[in-house]
């Protein structure tokens, strides 16, 4: 069994700035990674909107930096993903894929969330190379070019919308005729002369090819009328999917107070204290409205502060 005065569960843009301000303040930190190592961006390409970066970079090469930085201070990463908590008594307990257990005195939580997919056919190939579930981060990419927008939720709306600033024509996929939408989100989109609305459609698959640069490139979807099962060819440059988030919280649920239906953690006022002292959460785990890089960071910055805080007074 080992123990660290702080445990970080999640290593993104939050978990990794948590970690370095936490080892920083000479605190004996472990960042256990999960199952996504370096989170979400590691499976973006080019980031251009994270301050800092004049030329942008990639996810995957931010994320080993944020690493980097964190144990340059004595943070260490546990390759390990915690299943279950116990945050009934102090030391707080957990423990992992591996049955190992770990204690702490605090902990911080930055699981992050996960954008949900649509799972069909060659989406996970070109994921990152015309297909992407973030127009704020991807939507720079295309201007010019036509896309798709997956959904009919205020998401997806929303990124149509976002989207016509870059791109010729946006067209909205929607697998049958009535929206979640709010209806001023919606009148926004049927009122924008760019964007057009495919209805009782899905995407049965993407479609692409390897370029002569050796990249990878989306070309079509075949989409399939949910009606009568009738499929057709369209071309497109990139294809966004926003049919929603859900956070990585399903091992805090019961213990944790979040929202019942949507999973993302409530914390309190503008801090990152949870309902039980000393567990403290950050990034998009709690975060269902911005989403950001640099908005997780900034709240992994706040949760390592609030633990340092906390555990000071504790003595
Ligand atoms: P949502 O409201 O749950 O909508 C999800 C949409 O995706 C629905 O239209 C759903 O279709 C569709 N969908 C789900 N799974 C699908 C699948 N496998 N294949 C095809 N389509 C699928 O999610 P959201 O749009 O992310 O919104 C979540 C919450 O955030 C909402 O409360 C929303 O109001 C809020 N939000 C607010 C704003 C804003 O106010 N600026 C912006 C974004 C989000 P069905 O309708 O057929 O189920």
């Amino acid at each position: 069994m080992a123990h660290h005065q702080v445990i970080i569960i999640g290593s993104g843009p939050a978990g990794f700035t948590a970690a370095l301000y936490t080892s920083r303040a000479r605190l004996d930190v472990a960042v256990f990674e999960g199952i996504q190592p370096g989170g979400q961006l590691t499976i973006t390409t080019e980031v251009e909107n994270y301050p800092g970066f004049e030329h942008g970079i990639m996810g995957p090469e931010m994320m080993d930096v944020f690493r980097k930085q964190a144990h340059r201070f004595g943070a260490v990463s546990i390759y390990e993903t915690i299943e279950k908590v116990d945050f009934t008594s102090r030391p707080f307990r957990m423990w992992s894929d591996r049955g190992t257990e770990y204690t702490a005195d605090s902990v911080i939580i930055s699981t992050g969330a996960q954008a949900k997919l649509l799972g069909s056919k060659g989406e996970q190939e070109y994921m990152g190379y015309g297909v992407s579930a973030c127009a704020t981060c991807d939507g720079f990419f295309f201007r010019n070019q036509e896309v798709y927008v997956v959904g009919g939720g205020d998401t997806a709306m929303e990124e149509a919308n976002y989207l016509t600033r870059f791109a010729s024509k946006v067209s909205i996929i929607h697998r049958r005729e009535e929206f979640r939408a709010s209806k001023i989100m919606l009148e926004r989109c049927k009122n924008n002369p760019k964007i057009e609305f495919i209805l009782n459609a899905e995407v049965d698959e993407y479609l692409g090819e390897i370029q002569p640069n050796g990249i990878k490139k989306l070309l079509k979807l075949r989409l399939k009328n949910t009606q009568n099962g009738d499929t057709w060819e369209v071309p497109a440059d990139g294809c966004f999917v926003a049919i929603g988030h859900k956070p990585n919280t399903d091992i805090f649920r019961g213990i944790i107070d979040m929202d019942e239906q949507t999973g993302y953690i409530i914390t309190k006022g503008k801090s990152t204290y949870t309902n039980i002292d000393g567990v403290f959460a950050c990034g998009d785990a709690q975060d269902s409205v911005y989403r950001q890089a640099v908005t997780a960071a900034g709240s992994g910055c706040m949760a390592a502060i609030d633990a340092e805080r906390w555990l000071e007074a504790q003595h």
